[in-house]
């Protein structure tokens, strides 16, 4: 394998993931030609506060105020609004194809980013991905407004929350048993279902959407929904198209990346990171992009596998799938990747009810079945469990904790570890 210090570097996203390289690249000291290549035409901005603030934040929260560096000051040559459209690996360089010529590089960072999901003949639904998504929405969903929210996951939920509290008429409709039932399980997304009533807002569960008009939508069982707007919330995808036939992609059209966020088997100067990205953890097995922490964090590890190939892995480099979540009134954070067959301990009792009030919050701890190793931590309305959750996934192994113990929302967490 030839393995060399490169001396320019192309990044393609501008992005959290493609911002942060590079700024990392810069904090490692590399003094070589960086260029950035991002396909929107505005500066880099941050994506969470599009749907937790799409009322009360309508200017974009610009990644170069929150990241202690500015992206595109620290390139050498930035091309917005250049998609990228093939990438092409030789043996010691890399070369992007854009509409308007190549970029050459000894190096490649993948930092596409994804796209929201919008299944076919849903034309008429909006999405919610771009700041210019969040432009259009703002002007639609006025006071007094209907919205027909498809999809309760974590997009779905906190533009419900938020639109129901500006004044807007919202049904959200979810096709599974529960909310966030495809993170949570459908036994814990349940226990958010009374937040949907408290903040005003229809949620109908177990049904598909079988039609969807400009001016509402048909669910499989025959009911009939009016909407002013219809927001498609079910997934992003990896913005991976353009690299059709220059790299292996997973069936989710992913780039499988290993703990130095390589794509499987090299090559050496290409690295893969944020949501394009599938990366390989010793602790946690797969671990798919499409969090933000995840676009943060690995970006600092690629480039510097990048630039130093013999550095080897230091202890914070296998971070552990965190995200989190404000959605109709409440504070969710989670660590880990719980697995559907996984055992739940319930720490601290969720509040039921249409009044449920945030209380002390509760916490939801995922056991593999029968044992006591730890997989995943969910906190809810309880920053004190926020940090412990954290701690704990930083070992090289999954944690055990003794359940009883861990159950107690009197003791702390970490005193429940046994090894
Ligand atoms: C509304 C919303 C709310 C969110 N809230 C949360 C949250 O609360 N918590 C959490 O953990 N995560 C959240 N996320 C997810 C989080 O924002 C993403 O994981 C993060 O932005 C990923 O960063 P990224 O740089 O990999 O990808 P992106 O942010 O998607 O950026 C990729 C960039 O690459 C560009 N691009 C795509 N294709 C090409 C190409 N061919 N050539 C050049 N450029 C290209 C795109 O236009 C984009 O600008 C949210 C996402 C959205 C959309």
């Amino acid at each position: 394998m030839v393995s060399a210090q490169p001396r320019s570097v192309v990044v393609v996203g501008a992005g959290l993931a493609g911002s942060r390289t590079v700024v990392a690249l810069r904090e490692e000291g590399f003094g070589g030609h960086v260029t950035l290549l991002g396909a929107e035409s505005l500066a880099p901005y941050d994506r969470p506060p599009l749907s937790k603030h799409l009322f009360d934040r309508p200017a974009p929260a610009w990644l170069a105020d929150e990241l202690g560096g500015d992206a595109l000051a620290l390139a050498d040559e930035v091309r917005l609004d250049a998609r990228a459209l093939g990438l092409r690996v030789g043996a010691g360089s890399v070369e992007v194809t854009t509409a308007d010529g190549s970029v050459i590089a000894d190096a490649a960072v993948i930092a596409s980013g994804s796209h929201a999901v919008r299944p076919a003949r849903w034309e008429a639904a909006a999405t919610l991905h771009t700041a210019v998504d969040a432009a259009r929405l703002r002007t639609r969903l006025t006071p007094g407004a209907r919205l027909v929210v498809i999809g309760a996951g974590w997009i779905g939920a906190e533009v419900a929350g938020v639109a129901a509290a500006a004044g807007v008429d919202v049904t959200v409709v979810e096709a599974l048993g529960a909310p966030l039932t495809s993170a949570l399980g459908t036994a814990v997304g349940a226990l958010t279902e009374p937040w949907y009533a408290a903040a005003g807002v229809e949620l109908i569960t177990g049904e598909r959407v079988a039609h969807v008009r400009s001016d509402g939508v048909v669910l499989a069982g025959g009911r009939d929904l009016d909407a002013d707007v219809v927001l498609a919330a079910v997934g992003a995808r990896p913005s991976t198209g353009w690299l059709a036939g220059s790299l292996p992609l997973d069936e989710d059209g992913s780039v499988r990346v290993d703990g130095n966020f390589a794509p499987r088997g090299g090559p050496w100067h290409v690295r893969a990171v944020g949501d394009v990205s599938r990366r390989v953890s010793a602790r946690h097995g797969l671990v798919a992009g499409g969090h933000w922490d995840g676009a943060l964090r690995g970006p600092v590890i690629a480039v510097r596998s990048l630039l130093r190939p013999a550095s080897r892995p230091g202890p914070d480099d296998d971070p552990a799938p965190y995200v989190f979540s404000t959605q109709l009134g409440h504070e969710l954070a989670m660590f880990g990747q719980p697995d559907p067959a996984d055992d739940v301990v319930l720490r601290g009792e969720p509040p039921t009810g249409p009044s449920a009030a945030p209380g002390d919050g509760w916490t939801a701890l995922w056991f593999s079945p029968g044992t006591d190793v730890l997989t995943a931590v969910l906190a809810v309305d309880r920053p004190r469990d926020v940090a412990a959750a954290r701690r704990l996934f930083t070992g090289p192994d999954l944690p055990r904790l003794d359940r009883r113990r861990a159950a107690d929302p009197t003791l702390p967490l970490r005193g429940s570890v046994t090894g």
